[in-house]
């Protein structure tokens, strides 16, 4: 039998070209040595790493040859996380240990996942990528004393999360944060000039339940591959929730 040099697969929103065509079908080959190496680069963060196991395993996105890191960088973070579990999948297979620690009694809490059962959702027809609502209970109460409840989002891209990698590590609700306001197209009826000079201040003004709302259509909610799990531990009994890390899909064994 012949060895599979190429395999297809249908990212969940697509990239769009210069017609503002969308395209969902992507053909990937396995990781070679070349993008093992890059496993053991240190100067590269996740996110540049995953730039560039990306662009070093896809072939084609519809009719777009050999995209190469630009259009990686600019594809939204759901496909890049699609097409990360589907690279690991062809290359290493479907079998993986997640290793994760227990916050109620620090014990270690080692599951092995089967990642070809990770529900993938595709963006519907009716949903735009580049414009999703949320509804919010509390809202943002500006200087006028008027109430704005009502933000508009895009999902987030990979230049997105390269712009907030630096702060990752040592200020990871700062990146959080600084990756949302990137996503914030309007909020409420404020004019985009003051939305730019609150910036991340509008986000810390929120309550708690406002701030999880945005957050959950940016992840849990988004189309793209489910990736958070519920975990016990086997020690203390406690339950807890994790996001499967797609940087632990290539960890050199
Ligand atoms: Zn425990």
């Amino acid at each position: 039998m012949q060895p599979q040099h190429e395999f297809t697969v249908e990212l969940p929103i697509g990239v769009a070209d210069d017609r503002g065509q969308p395209h969902k079908r992507a053909a990937i080959r396995k990781m070679r040595g070349h993008e093992e190496s890059l496993l053991y680069d240190r100067t590269l963060g996740p996110t540049a790493l995953a730039s560039q196991l990306i662009a070093g395993t896809l072939l084609r996105v519809g009719e777009i040859a050999e995209p190469g890191p630009d259009l990686v960088d600019r594809m939204y973070s759901a496909d890049r996380n699609f097409l990360l579990l589907q690279i690991r999948r062809i290359t290493l297979g479907d079998r993986l240990t997640a290793g994760y620690l227990c916050p109620a009694c620090g014990e270690d809490v080692s599951v092995l996942e089967d990642l070809g059962a990770v529900p993938v959702r595709e963006l519907d027809d009716d949903e735009d990528p580049e414009s999703i609502e949320v509804g919010l209970e509390d809202g943002y109460t500006d200087r006028e004393g008027n109430v704005h409840s009502t933000v508009v989002l895009r999902l987030p891209r990979g230049d997105d999360e390269l712009f907030v990698a630096s702060m990752l590590d040592h200020a990871p609700m700062k990146a959080a944060d600084a990756l949302t306001v990137r996503c914030i197209q309007r909020f409420g009826t404020l004019p985009a000039t003051e939305l730019q000079a609150y910036g991340v201040a509008i986000l810390r003004d929120l309550t708690l339940g406002d701030r999880l709302r945005i957050q959950r259509a940016l992840t849990d909610e988004a189309p793209g591959a489910s990736l958070r799990r519920t975990l016990r531990c086997g020690a203390c009994g406690s339950r807890f929730e994790r996001l499967l890390d797609v940087s632990d899909f290539f960890l050199p064994c």
